[in-house]
C-alpha cells in the first residue's frame, strides 16, 4: 500500500494531539474536528482499509477496547458516542489507513450525508 499521513504520524515524523499510545495502538484528535470529541484510532501497522484486517487476528477487537476506554477518559462514554469506519471513495475515506472515528460531545444525526 501506499505511505500515507498516518504512516509518518506512527514513526513520529509528522506531531499528532496524542490520546493514547500501545504497542499496537495510535489515538490522536482529528485536525479537523467534526465534534467536540473526534479522536481518530489506528493500528501502527499499514493497513489499507477495514476489508483488509484479520478478524482471526484481534487486532479489530484491540482498536474497539481502545476506543470504548478513550470515550470513558473524555466524559462521554455515558452520553453516548458514534464509532466510524469510512471506507473506499464512497464510503468517504480519504486517508489509506485503517483508522477508527470516536465522534461525541453532542448529539449526532442520522443518517449521515
Ligand atoms: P476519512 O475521511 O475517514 O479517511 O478520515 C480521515 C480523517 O483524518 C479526516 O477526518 C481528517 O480530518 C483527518 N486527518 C487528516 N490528516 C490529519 C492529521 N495530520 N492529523 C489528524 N487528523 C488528520
Amino acid at each position: 500500500m501506499a505511505e500515507t499521513i498516518f504512516s509518518k504520524i506512527v514513526r513520529g515524523e509528522i506531531p499528532c494531539d496524542k490520546v493514547y499510545e500501545d504497542n499496537l495502538s495510535l489515538a490522536f484528535r482529528d485536525i479537523n474536528p467534526q465534534a467536540p470529541v473526534h479522536i481518530l484510532i489506528i493500528p501502527k501497522k499499514d493497513l489499507e482499509d477495514i476489508s483488509k484486517i484479520d478478524t482471526e487476528s484481534g487486532l479489530l477487537e484491540h482498536l474497539i477496547r481502545v476506543a470504548n476506554q478513550i470515550a470513558v477518559s473524555e466524559g462521554i462514554a455515558e452520553s453516548g458516542y458514534r464509532l466510524v469506519v469510512n471506507k473506499g471513495a464512497h464510503g468517504g475515506q480519504t486517508v489509506n489507513h485503517l483508522h477508527i472515528h470516536l465522534l461525541g460531545g453532542r448529539p449526532l444525526t442520522w443518517p449521515p450525508g
